[in-house]
């Protein structure tokens, strides 16, 4: 009871963590989708379920319930007014066993310390899961960054910086773009961090324009890292990509990606979709036509008319051997999941399966690829930028998808083994591993006195 209700102070209400900025339409280390009824209670589920399985003892679930650091500061910025205005910042360092922490920053008028505590305890189990050797973190300021012009959007951001100066570092705490910021919020972060040291700094950030350190490859990432779990998925499954069907739901960075490359696999996408409706044809849509369509039509499939029009509820029922849901969350509930006919469902975007359909979807047989290794892509090449920043040795795209891909598919190995091992499903297993991953770490480490 005392281990949930440590849990429970963590991983507190918090709102949905979406982001749609199409100011940075391709990278952002988003945090989970916490149920809307429960925020906190869907990813409980989960946590108390690993800690049971896993038997930790009180003393470790106690010190990985508390983040390790809870930095809020004031932030004033002088207003295109002319008049001051001061804004909450925080930082939340959940833990650093692994590595130096890694999480995005947002800009959200609703920004609080408890959802950037559950988001920056979230970062932790999701770097264990694809083995990156960072521990997790999140940072934010409470503002609306939609009425502040970007000069005011700079010296907010210089001075959120200058005041964690002594959080941030390569080889301490790692920002990142995520809600409402994006390269050009990093590029300032790294250019204020740098004047203060007195060198260039780039590694003090990731997802920084390629020009500033970035890291090739970074756009297709999250698509990437989808695919790759799908092809490890149809492995042991003993399918062939090549005799598969696919329904992507979202035809954005993610949704596009991950249909081309499933596309380039020889798979057939029957079915797409954005926002405004689907579009299925059973022969098979192709991919690249598509994405030259909706990039000819400010980003939508609106009149498309290779394929012929379903709703998105249509799509996500569609009798298809994968379907990856790549919009938003919620989509799949326990009123809809004894409907959906796909074998392998791989969460491209965040939470898109609810807590409430996970064990019809399992009871059915399908196999649900968690958003927190399925999407893990983004985070993967991050770690990557941030390694060709410390050595000072830029690796060409081909490189950087090779690792992507390796990492991706031990990752989803990984997970497997442990599912196999503990009977569990994949997403259990993701809570398990990366729990045990931190834990044993830090019994290694010990408790320094
Ligand atoms: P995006 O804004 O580029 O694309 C979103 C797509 O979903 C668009 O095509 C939009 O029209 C469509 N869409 C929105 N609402 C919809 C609905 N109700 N039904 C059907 N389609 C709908 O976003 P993205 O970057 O591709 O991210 C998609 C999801 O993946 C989000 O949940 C995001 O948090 C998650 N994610 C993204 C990344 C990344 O690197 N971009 C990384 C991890 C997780």
């Amino acid at each position: 009871m005392q281990l949930c209700l440590y849990l429970c102070s963590i991983f507190s209400l918090t709102t949905i963590f979406m982001s749609v900025d199409l100011s940075s339409p391709y990278y952002k280390e988003p945090g989970p989708k916490l149920d809307h009824e429960s925020p906190f209670e869907s990813m409980m589920e989960r946590f108390r379920f690993a800690a049971e399985i896993l038997n930790l003892d009180e003393g470790i679930f106690q010190y990985l319930s508390t983040p390790v650091k809870q930095v809020t500061v004031s932030v004033p910025v002088m207003m295109d007014s002319g008049k001051i205005q001061v804004f909450e910042g925080y930082r939340v360092i959940h833990d650093d066993v692994l590595g130096p922490s890694k999480g995005g920053i947002r800009y959200a008028p609703d920004v609080n310390l408890e959802e950037v505590k559950a988001l920056a305890a979230w970062m932790t189990w999701k770097c264990a899961v694809v083995n990156v050797p960072f521990g997790g973190a999140k940072g934010g300021v409470r503002c609306n960054p939609k009425e502040m012009s970007q000069r005011e959007l700079e010296h907010l951001t210089r001075r959120y910086t200058a005041n964690m100066l002594e959080v941030f570092g390569p080889d301490r705490d790692i920002p990142a773009p995520d809600m409402n910021t994006n390269e050009q919020t990093m590029a300032w972060i790294v250019d204020t961090y740098s004047m203060h040291a007195r060198r260039n700094q780039w590694a003090v950030v990731t997802g920084k324009p390629i020009i500033l350190g970035g890291s090739r490859g970074r756009k297709e990432a999250t698509g990437r890292g989808v695919v790759t779990c799908v092809m490890s998925a149809l492995n042991k499954k003993g399918m062939l990509a090549n005799q598969c069907s696919v329904a992507v739901q979202g035809f954005g960075n993610v949704g596009s990606i991950s249909a081309l490359l499933m596309h380039e696999q020889g798979s057939k996408v029957v079915a797409i979709s954005d926002v405004n409706g689907a579009y299925y044809n059973p022969k098979g849509i192709n991919i690249p036509m598509a994405m030259a369509y909706a990039a000819a039509h400010q980003n939508t499939l609106d009149g498309f008319t290779e394929a012929e029009r379903i709703s998105n509820q249509e799509l996500l029922e569609l009798d298809v051997d994968i379907l990856i849901p790549a919009a938003k969350e919620d989509q799949i509930s326990k009123e809809n999941a004894h409907r959906i006919r796909a074998k392998i469902i791989a969460e491209g975007a965040n939470g898109p399966v609810m807590a409430n359909a996970d064990s019809i979807l399992d009871e059915k047989g399908i196999m649900v690829i968690p958003d927190i290794l399925a999407n893990a892509g983004g985070v993967t090449v991050s770690y990557f930028e941030w390694v060709q920043d410390r050595q000072g040795y830029f690796w060409t795209e081909e490189r950087v998808n090779r690792r992507l891909t390796r990492m991706m598919r031990d990752a989803f190995n990984n997970l497997y083994t442990v599912s196999e091992q503990y009977k569990v499903t994949l997403r259990q297993a993701a809570y398990i591993y990366a729990i045990d991953k931190v834990a044993r770490t830090l019994k290694l480490r010990g408790i320094y006195a």
